[in-house]
């Protein structure tokens, strides 16, 4: 930890340049070592295929909590998701199939209570080669002439997003009843805004405003 004495003149110049100082240093402290380590979080998702032979290769990810938080705007924080990706190297190209199974916790639009929704999916991607990186459609990535590996860890943080329904909501239990939270559920009725009886009276005035 780096203690820095403040500066004894009032001079505003001379509080700025202790504030910048201040500041750089403890971006030099913290910075580096918060990069590295979610850079290397996701260094397992880099795929080398330069050395691979021409045909199907197979990779396995477990993905939790850790893969989650290495992204700022993620609207998932837990989850035990597994991928079974087959990397299927061409002449050319470069054929990405994923098989994702797993669970995530989201919150119930009914309940406002956290639950455990499952997804599942297959997704394709083409992995083509060009002059610049590019994403030419949603399952076509150009990567420059030359690449020797591809980051899958981008992909998977959307495709795991996508596979969330729209409509979050708990499922049913075994028999069949309600899986939300009832106290929750009671809580959000009592401060649901309760419909008030109408004025005859307005019914009256409305009309002569039409008439
Ligand atoms: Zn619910």
């Amino acid at each position: 930890m780096v203690c820095l004495k403040k500066p004894s003149s009032n001079h505003s110049n001379a509080s700025l340049l202790f504030l910048f100082s201040y500041s750089f240093i403890l971006f030099c402290n913290f910075a580096p070592r918060f990069v590295k380590k979610v850079s290397n979080r996701l260094k397992p998702y880099h795929l080398g295929f330069k050395g691979l032979s021409l045909g199907h290769h197979h990779f396995d990810f477990d993905i939790g909590s850790d893969f989650f938080e290495c992204f700022e705007e993620t609207e998932i924080h837990v989850g035990q998701v597994k991928v079974d990706l087959d990397l299927e190297k061409q002449e050319k190209m470069l054929v990405l199939s994923f098989d994702i199974h797993g669970e995530v916790e989201v919150v119930c639009d009914r309940c406002a209570y956290e639950y455990m929704q499952p997804i599942s999916g297959k997704e394709v991607v083409f992995i083509k080669f060009g002059s610049e990186y590019l994403e030419e459609d949603d399952d076509v990535l150009i990567l420059p002439q030359g690449s020797h590996e591809v980051d899958v860890s981008s992909m998977l943080y959307d495709f795991i997003h996508l596979l969330v329904p729209y409509h979050r909501l708990h499922l049913p239990d075994e028999q069949g009843n309600l899986g939300c939270n009832k106290q929750n559920l009671e809580i959000l009725e009592e401060l649901s805004p309760k419909e008030t009886p109408v004025d005859p009276r307005w019914d009256v005035l409305n009309q002569l405003k039409i008439d």
